[in-house]
């Protein structure tokens, strides 16, 4: 607010000298308004200044005819600033829903979502150093979880959205290769089946568990892709996609070119995400899931469909 005053003080300043200038030259004074464009652009940066400031009843429309863009972008900042001071605080950033995994989908239910908190965090980050929850730390109340909450996703068409979602970045200390866009309900369900299942499945090999290879998390999308079919689990951020395992020697087990080729630690993992997900897809579901597994936390009555 300091640096603005400062700089409107100093546009202002120069503003009068320039304005002052033709009034010497001239013996005119009403001529002016009609000067070169370079007044009329000074004319309009004082804008700021006499909006906040002083009741100045010059720059006339005409004048400011000649340079409408700039008036705008002046009135704006003019605007912004009182707007921006009383805010003590800001919420912190929402990198999450700026560029959600089912971004590059079409829908229009993740529209509003994109683009509401653009402008928020731009104003964060002016804040930043005091706004301690802008760093990534744990989330649903589960040290185990690492990630952000994100803004909610509204609810459009065919029961999509996500109102409490989070953006999880890791679970039980491994990392997902990209942020998984869930519910705590799932987050936690990921957590269990990497840290009861997956880890003690793979052991050893390669050094151990070193990442997810996460390929879905929230898109709003009906099943399986096929239009008109009942929306996908990941269109309310209950599922996960995971392609492959990431050792910690940089070599993965793959889905889709280990599943009968490492088939004994394949069908472990596969087994094991049974119980802490509701739903559990791998290649010999169908075709669709012959190259990642398919986890979601949908409750059946029967119990657990793991295929
Ligand atoms: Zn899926």
């Amino acid at each position: 607010m300091q640096r603005l005053a400062l700089a409107l003080a100093l546009i202002a300043a120069s503003g009068a000298v320039a304005w002052a200038e033709p009034l010497r030259s001239s013996p005119h004074p009403s001529r002016r308004p009609v000067a070169g464009a370079p007044v009329a652009v000074r004319a309009a940066s004082l804008l700021p200044f006499a909006a906040l400031a002083a009741p100045v009843p010059r720059p006339t429309g005409l004048t400011l005819a000649p340079a409408p863009a700039p008036a705008a972008t002046a009135f704006a900042l003019a605007s912004a600033a009182p707007d921006r001071a009383p805010r003590p605080n800001p919420r912190p950033p929402q990198p999450a829903a700026a560029v959600p995994p089912a971004a590059s989908t079409s829908t229009s239910a993740l529209a509003p979502a994109v683009a509401a908190p653009a402008p928020r965090g731009g104003l964060a980050a002016l804040f930043a150093p005091r706004t301690p929850r802008a760093v990534a730390g744990s989330v649903c109340g589960d040290s185990a979880i690492t990630g952000s909450e994100i803004v909610a996703i509204p609810a459009a068409a065919n029961g999509c959205g996500l109102s409490d979602g989070v953006r999880v970045t890791a679970v039980a200390g491994i990392t997902l290769s990209e942020p998984a866009t869930i519910d705590c309900n799932t987050a936690k369900a990921l957590k269990t089946w990497v840290e009861e299942g997956v880890i003690p499945a793979i052991g050893r090999r390669g050094g151990g568990l070193a990442a997810l290879t996460v390929v879905a998390s929230y898109t709003c999308r009906p099943r399986n892709n096929v239009p008109g079919a009942k929306v996908s689990e990941h269109g309310a951020g209950h599922a996960v996609d995971v392609a492959a395992f990431v050792l910690a020697d940089g070599s993965t087990l793959a889905v889709a070119r280990d599943w009968r080729r490492e088939s004994k630690i394949m069908r472990a993992i596969h087994a094991s995400a049974c119980g802490p997900f509701g739903t559990v897809l791998g290649p010999k579901a169908d075709s669709n899931h012959r190259d990642h597994f398919h986890v979601d936390t949908a409750s059946y009555r029967s119990g657990p469909y793991c295929k």
